[in-house]
């Protein structure tokens, strides 16, 4: 699969509209396919990951946006599940603690940024602080309008510090999210997952879109691309962004460490 579609190239401006968010690609099979590349897949990726871990040289951070529904915890199960926990940090920011909001916006996000070794996923992230806080004015603009550069500038510093960094923007329609929400409402497994502020978000739709615009034709690099995941099919959401990590994780050229002995000739008795 060529991702490159997908990724977010322009520093001016963003056509959201233009990516579709039901997209499945030329779907040669559909989703039976698609879930036999996913497995496929998988097995790649908890190689790649075992590598990564073991050579202890690269970080890997991923961050996870979209609207509600959107899928982020889904991806999160889906792509990273079937790989060794040791090696894998989930954060997710919620609403800022008081001792938080007491500090500039990134300080909470640093310490979550993977070490060595490790894939670092970010839940919700830095981006929020360009996105609830502007949809919601929580921030007069001439303050949050500056944090697109101190991202790149965050970004770029820790890209030239040895992380690698994928952001991904799950795509999903409004008719999909309110299927969604439904869902949630009518499937008693579901319910813990109903929150009526999703309701009042979702009206908020079109100010979130136009934030996430704006914030990813800013910040997308190329240390620290964005890419656009059509998100309204699970199985593709999740081959999307599981190509993309395999192929950059593929890129780095990663090996088993040496052997810190001469292991000829030691018998285990
Ligand atoms: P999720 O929706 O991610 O599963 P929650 O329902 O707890 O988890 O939602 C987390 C909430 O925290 C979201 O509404 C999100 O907008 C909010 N949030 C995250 N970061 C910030 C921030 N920096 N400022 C304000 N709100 C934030």
């Amino acid at each position: 699969m060529d991702t490159n579609r997908f990724r977010v190239r322009s520093r001016s401006g963003l056509d959201l509209d233009a990516f579709d968010p039901r997209d499945t690609g030329t779907s040669r099979g559909g989703k039976k396919k698609g879930l036999k590349a996913l497995r496929t897949l998988t097995e790649e990726l908890v190689e790649l990951q075992r590598v990564l871990w073991a050579q202890h040289e690269h970080r890997l951070l991923v961050v996870l946006q979209g609207m509600d529904t959107a899928g982020k915890d889904g991806t999160i199960r889906h792509v990273f599940g079937p790989m060794n926990p040791q090696g894998v940090r989930v954060t997710s920011f919620k609403v800022p603690t008081p001792i938080e909001l007491d500090h500039d916006y990134l300080w909470r996000i640093h310490p979550a940024v993977p070490g060595r070794g490790e894939i670092g996923i970010f839940n919700r992230s830095h981006y929020e602080d360009v996105l609830v806080v502007r949809v919601h004015g929580l921030i007069p603009e001439d303050r949050w309008r500056k944090r697109y550069r101190h991202i790149v500038e965050f970004e770029r510093m820790l890209a030239d510090e040895g992380v690698t960094i994928l952001k991904f923007f799950l795509n999903i329609s409004k008719e999909e999210q309110k299927a969604r929400l439904q869902a949630r409402l009518d499937n008693p497994s579901k319910n813990w997952k109903f929150s009526s502020a999703d309701l009042s978000e979702r009206k908020l739709w079109p100010l979130y879109r136009e934030a996430y615009a704006e914030a990813l034709a800013r910040t997308s690099t190329r240390h620290a691309p964005w890419y656009v995941v059509p998100s309204d099919r699970k199985w593709y959401r999740n081959l999307v962004v599981a190509t993309v990590v395999r192929d950059t994780l593929a890129s780095l050229g990663m090996k088993y460490p040496e052997p810190s002995e001469d292991l000829e000739g030691i018998v285990v008795e």
